[in-house]
Order: structure tokens, then sequence, then C-alpha cells
């Protein structure tokens, strides 16, 4: 089997969406955000890096970032500490915007090609934290509505937690969903405690 490094290696130089990128408004080339070893515990299946991700090759710093350490209770030292949480999008690179400026959706391409052979590097995972319906359907295959999902979350847990994205843009689903914070939110953030420590 490959190594960790030789993976980490082959994805940071992966230029297979280079025509893609280059098409969009954003005419970026890619810029794979790499962020795991093989001791984490928990791990952070998310959508893709945005626009100011892929400028600071650094997962989550970003608005989305903020609200996602907040939902699991953890500092930026902690959320940062790769020995411990791995963050492993299902796609490496920003994907660039749609007509309306939002993200578009990671290329499948980049899962197809490298998440089978990421996740047999971390073999010490007890907790996964399922961002959106891309991570959704790759680790749970569930195909319906992200809600219905995430209302179900004591059938996954405490092993798996299926979130909405942090962005700004699921500030009203929020709001409409109280439960999320009240109820789900302190059974999550103890058990990524638990982890952590
Ligand atoms: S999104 Fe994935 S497949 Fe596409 S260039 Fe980046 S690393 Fe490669």
């Amino acid at each position: 089997m490959e190594t960790i490094d030789e993976l980490t290696g082959q994805i940071r130089g992966c230029r297979l969406c280079s025509d893609r990128f280059a098409a969009t408004t954003t005419r970026h080339q890619p810029r794979p955000v790499v962020w795991f070893s093989d001791s984490a515990r928990i791990l952070i299946a998310g959508q893709a890096p945005g626009a100011r991700v892929h400028d600071s090759g650094r997962p989550f710093t970003d608005p989305s970032g903020d609200r996602l350490r907040a939902w699991l209770g953890l500092s930026a030292t902690e959320f940062y500490d790769r020995s411990r949480l791995a963050i492993v999008p299902m796609g490496f690179c920003f994907p660039g915007y749609n007509a309306k400026k939002a993200d578009l959706p990671p290329p499948p391409i980049c899962a197809r090609t490298w998440h089978t052979r990421v996740m047999a590097q971390l073999p010490n995972v007890e907790l996964k934290v399922l961002i959106g319906a891309h991570a959704q359907r790759w680790h749970l295959n569930h195909k319906g509505p992200v809600t219905a999902l995430v209302q179900g979350w004591r059938d996954h847990a405490p092993q798996v937690f299926p979130l909405p994205h942090p962005s700004w843009r699921n500030t009203a689903w929020l709001k409409k969903n109280p439960w999320f914070e009240s109820e789900l939110l302190p059974v999550l953030r103890a058990r990524v405690r638990q982890l952590m420590e």
C-alpha cells in the first residue's frame, strides 16, 4: 500500500481539473488543500474549499470555519491539530462559482480518484462529521434531503454526525431548526471533547 506521504504528495500535485477550473469565471488553477494524518481520531468530511481557503491554503479559514469551530466547541489551535483532526473534503480544490456566485459542487472526479485512498490512511478515526449532501452521500450512501438526515442524527451517533454546511447561507435553516443547536450540538461537542483529550 502507498504511504501517507506518497499519497499527500500526489494529491498536492493533482491537476486533473485544470481545464474545468480554467473555464470558470475565476479562471483559477487547482490548489489542493490537504490536511490529514494517520493518527487523527476525528474526521471532518466537508464539501470543497471556498475562495478564501483557496487563497490561504488552509481549510476553513473563513466565516464557515468560525461557525464550524463553534459547533464543535474547538479553539482554532485544537481544530488545526492535524494529529487529532483530519479535514478531507469531497473536492480538494476550490471549484469556482456558478452564475449566482455560489460555489460550484466539488468535481466528482476528485472523490472518485482520492477519497477511498485517503480513508485507507485514516485507520484511527472514531468520529466522522459529515458536512453537507456530497459527504453524506459518499459516507452514508444517503441521497435524500440533508434536513431529514440531520434530524435523524441519533441513528448514526456517536460514530457519525451529519451536519448542514456551516455557511451563512444556512442561517435561516438554523433558525427554523432550533433542535440542532439545543439537542444535537451539545452531544457532538461532548463526543469531540472526549476524543480530543
Ligand atoms: S479537485 Fe481534486 S481531482 Fe480536481 S485538481 Fe483538485 S485535487 Fe485534483
